[in-house]
């Protein structure tokens, strides 16, 4: 009986990779259910699918879906080299500019890269609900590092994936263009330090942490 419902665990629970790709160092996270066919990428890195096309072939699984966090370079310049006819591509409207024109950030990005646009099929908004192999992932828009920062909270597994809101240890830059660190601290204080103090943050850069973690030590945004 025991080994049965750890097997039903074990059918139900997420597969989540972490990636660290493209030429600063963003982490890109690839998720699917095991047993399943199907594969959601949060985030998108320049030349990632030199990595996650293998990866897909590996665990034989068809890339569905493209999250993107928000619209900076070294977060979707990868993915139109992924997205075939069928793809749904998830972006908010605020950083529509850089999805489609990534190259106005080029002055903030390596010389020689190569800014692939991408076309988003689906945008999303705060309070949005989007399924995730069956479980609620919750929408919420994170403004103040770009104008079109999104997160998305899975509940029931106590993860979030963040972007560049914040760090372990550190926050999004507020100094880009497009950028506030008012709209920052407030999207910090009321979108993540509101969530469960266990939830885990997935942060696009670096190791990952928990709301409680950050609620204590970050010394750049303190709770309300
Ligand atoms: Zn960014």
């Amino acid at each position: 009986m025991q080994s049965l419902i750890r097997l039903s665990d074990l059918m139900s629970s997420l597969r989540i990779e972490k990636l660290e790709l493209g030429p600063i160092g963003t982490n890109a996270y690839l998720v699917w259910k095991c047993g399943g066919g199907d594969a959601v990428l949060i985030d998108a890195p320049p030349n990632c699918s030199e990595t996650i096309k293998p990866l897909l072939e590996k665990e034989s699984l068809v890339l569905r879906e493209i999250w993107l966090t928000h619209g900076h370079w070294d977060h979707m310049a990868g993915a139109a080299d992924l997205v075939g006819d069928d793809t749904v591509v998830i972006g908010h409207r605020d950083d529509k500019t850089l999805f489609e024109q990534p190259a106005v950030m080029s002055a903030f990005a390596m010389p020689g890269m190569d800014f692939k646009p991408v076309t988003i099929t689906k945008w999303v908004e705060a309070g949005d609900s989007l399924d995730l192999f069956g479980k609620e992932v919750v929408v919420n828009h994170c403004p103040g590092h770009c104008p079109g920062n999104v997160i998305f909270w899975i509940k029931e597994e106590a993860i979030c994936f963040v972007g560049d809101v914040i760090f372990a240890g550190s926050i999004g830059r507020a100094d880009l263009p497009g950028g506030n660190f008012e709209a920052l601290e407030k999207s910090i204080q009321t979108c993540i330090y509101t969530l469960p103090e266990e939830t885990k943050l997935l942060s696009g850069h670096g190791p990952d942490t928990t709301v409680g973690d950050e609620r204590r030590d970050n010394p750049f945004v303190r709770p309300v």
